[in-house]
């Protein structure tokens, strides 16, 4: 549905993680001039608004409302007033509310406008140093261990960089959990309390981020995102690399020679890469 030119307009509105300097001068613009800004905890926004001089109309919005209040705010717009959309921190509908706005305004045919700036995820991943060119955000895990090992494990071929949110309460245990979902041996970094006083970002391959953590229960306060190198490949593929490997090799050196280092390099198991090694010499 395309726009009427008489609705409001809905501007999703992404606020500091921590830092108050960390806020866009169109954000504090844009919560300047709506007529009425969605929070999803109108006391805690209050004060970041009060902090930028902001005294503006709040609504709650949160996951026990977010229908109802969406309908009400839905008519809103449609009488052409002009509503802001901010959560708690960071960027909304990133593992915050809004989803049901967003999509029903959208539906509804008025404009939906991003004010971008900070997210936990971005923030995070980008001082990684783990890949970033393609990545999985899974937000947080469930609280359940039953249903959080489950989670991880649909996700262990996963060939791309992993992104998750976690709070003080379950980090020791979901970092426990991912060592053995995943593997204990992958890399991964700790980012906690980004942009605030005890920011801390820690890298190390999961069983040691999982030691560490355990050691020190300074570090377990706050806030985490945990990212996670990928798996290697998954294992139809790591066949598929390790064959043309072991060929590439073999063009140069002795078969068993060959499939010790394909293996290595691939991690596949010496003696099937020998075994392939010995189909092609054998012309199978
Ligand atoms: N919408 C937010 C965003 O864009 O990042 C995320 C909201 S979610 C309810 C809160 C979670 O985000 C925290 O439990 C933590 O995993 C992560 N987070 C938020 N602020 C953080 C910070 N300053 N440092 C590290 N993680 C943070």
């Amino acid at each position: 549905m395309t726009d009427n030119g008489k609705n409001g307009v809905l501007y999703v509105v992404a606020t500091p993680i921590g830092n108050l300097e960390d806020i866009s001068q169109r954000a504090i613009t844009v919560l300047g001039k709506v007529s009425l800004i969605a929070a999803e905890d109108t006391r805690h926004s209050r004060k970041l608004l009060n902090h930028y001089g902001i005294a503006a109309r709040l609504q709650a919005l949160h996951e026990h409302n977010e229908r109802d209040i969406s309908k009400r705010l839905l008519r809103k717009l449609a009488d052409g007033h002009d509503i802001a959309l901010i959560s708690d921190a960071g960027t909304p509908l990133i593992s915050d509310p809004g989803f049901v706005l967003v999509r029903a305004a959208r539906q509804a045919g008025i404009r939906v406008i991003p004010v971008p700036g900070p997210s936990a995820l971005i923030a995070a991943l980008s001082v990684s140093g783990l890949p970033t060119d393609s990545f999985h955000f899974e937000g947080f895990l469930p609280a359940k261990a039953a249903a959080r090992r489950e989670r991880l494990s649909g996700l262990q071929y996963a060939n791309t960089t992993l992104v998750f949110y976690e709070s003080s309460h379950r980090i020791v245990d979901s970092l426990a959990d991912m060592a053995a979902c995943l593997g204990g041996e992958r890399n991964a970094t700790l980012a906690r309390e980004l942009t605030k006083t005890f920011e801390t970002v820690h890298d190390g391959t999961l069983a040691e981020l999982g030691d560490w953590i355990q050691a020190d229960s300074n570090q377990q306060k706050g806030e985490f995102v945990v990212v996670v190198q990928g798996a290697v490949t998954d294992p139809a593929a790591l066949d598929a690399a390790a064959r043309h490997t072991l060929e590439v090799l073999l063009a140069e050196l002795p078969l068993r020679q060959a499939a010790a280092l394909a293996a290595k390099i691939s991690g596949v198991a010496k003696n099937r890469l020998y075994e392939y090694g010995l189909g092609l010499k054998q012309g199978r």
